[in-house]
């Protein structure tokens, strides 16, 4: 019999009640240290003071007001997210997909608008996630997710990611644009070779097409810098950001260039949910947070703490880890072992995280961590990481025997 809740997901049987910090504390009063972030979402924590002020006096003033009237909540916010980027205008919508959705629109307008509606194609890459709408599902290409729900939508091309020489080769007459994460995050915190970045700008310049990033996982701070194309001398044309722009509370946007956005006129997209004052107060005080003199510089600092410490980790269980990757606090460990044993061992020592591709768990803890958060996941991991040894250890033995 079908459960209530649509079982479209495999759940740990674990559930919180509530959080302070890096913690969250189960109905039987069991703490867990939580390195899953709500895959990246819970940027500042659970129950961070000063984004529960900011909900809570939104929330006795306004809720929400359809797009049918201005949202000063909303052009404030969108002006200190051109002020903090590249972009010169934003869109706001509710998730990682919808900001992708506006995305690939705005990136198929820009072509319309500028008297090529032919060139709607993107060239986009392997292993990617952009989200599960039926464009994002069709942009990355899985067919793990494709699979039974019918055609994909046409006008994306994949090729493997980090393969500079196959996205040129994959550009014909018909294509608009280039899509990529700057590290794949769902695809397993996947990190591009130097310059591939610069590489796919200068392609995407000699080739009249667009250059979008997906953000939704890395931007916000995540990767220590606001946005991660800072890291690589080049800036897009389009960006979609989410996950860790509201904190918890459901937010996407979509940033763009005045030049990319010049099909997006009066009419052309919507939401209605898109921009609410709820959302866009919770958003302003993450931006209060992370845009504070300073908050980078440590995360960037504990970033590469934790990753020594987890190198550490690597050297003294290399039948379990095989490597640690990643930037900032958007960090990945490859397994030996299953990933979801890995995750589960884990979670036996009180230790969230969340499972990725390529045989991997990604640690995304909230950027307010310091030493003794990392310490304290350092150590579970290495006790998770022990008993799987153990038991490799013994199954050897068998087998021997
Ligand atoms: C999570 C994610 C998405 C989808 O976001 P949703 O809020 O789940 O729709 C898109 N792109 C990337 C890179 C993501 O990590």
């Amino acid at each position: 019999m079908i459960p209530p809740l649509m079982p479209t997901y495999a759940r740990a049987g674990l559930a919180f009640e509530r959080g302070e910090g890096a913690w969250l504390i189960a109905a039987d009063g069991k703490r867990y240290l939580d390195f899953a972030g709500g895959v990246a979402v819970n940027s500042l924590g659970h129950a961070h003071p000063k984004l529960v002020a900011a909900l809570a006096a939104q929330a006795g003033k306004l809720w929400h007001v359809s797009n049918l009237f201005r949202i000063p909540e909303a052009e404030r916010l969108a002006a200190r997210l051109v002020e903090a980027s590249f972009a010169d205008t934003v869109f706001f919508a509710n998730s990682g997909a919808e900001a992708m959705e506006c995305a690939i629109k705005t990136a198929r307008k820009y072509h319309a608008a500028s008297g090529h509606p032919e060139k709607f194609r993107m060239v986009t890459f392997e292993g990617s996630f952009h989200g599960r709408t039926l464009a994002t599902l069709a942009a990355a290409g899985n067919e793990k997710y494709l699979e039974g729900f019918g055609p994909p939508l046409a006008g994306f091309d994949q090729v493997a990611y980090g393969d500079l020489a196959a996205a040129k080769k994959a550009i014909g007459p018909e294509t608009g644009a280039i899509l990529v994460e700057p590290i794949e995050g769902e695809g397993g915190v996947r990190v591009p070779p130097a310059g591939f970045l610069k590489g796919l700008r200068a392609l995407s310049d000699d080739n009249g097409l667009l250059l979008v990033l997906d953000e939704v996982q890395t931007g916000i701070g995540r990767t220590g810098k606001f946005f991660a194309y800072e890291w690589t001398g080049v800036t897009p044309d389009i960006l979609a950001a989410a996950k860790g722009l509201g904190g918890g509370f459901p937010v996407g946007a979509c940033l763009a260039t005045a030049e990319a956005a010049k099909g997006m006129t009066a009419g052309t997209h919507g939401s209605t949910f898109g921009g609410n004052p709820l959302a866009m107060s919770v958003a302003h005080a993450v931006l209060d947070v992370v845009l504070e003199k300073g908050f980078l510089d440590r995360v960037r600092k504990t970033g590469l703490l934790f990753k020594q410490r987890l190198a550490g980790i690597v050297d003294r269980h290399p039948a379990v880890l095989a490597e640690v990757r990643g930037e900032g606090l958007l960090i990945g460990l490859r397994a030996l072992v299953p990933n979801g044993e890995l995750a589960a061992a884990c979670r036996e020592e009180g230790l969230l995280t969340a499972a990725a591709g390529d045989n991997s768990v990604r640690l995304l803890p909230p950027l307010i961590i310091g030493e003794a958060e990392i310490a304290e996941a350092v150590a579970r991991l290495n006790a998770a990481c022990a008993k799987l040894a153990a038991v490799l250890a013994s199954q050897a033995r068998g087998a021997a025997e």
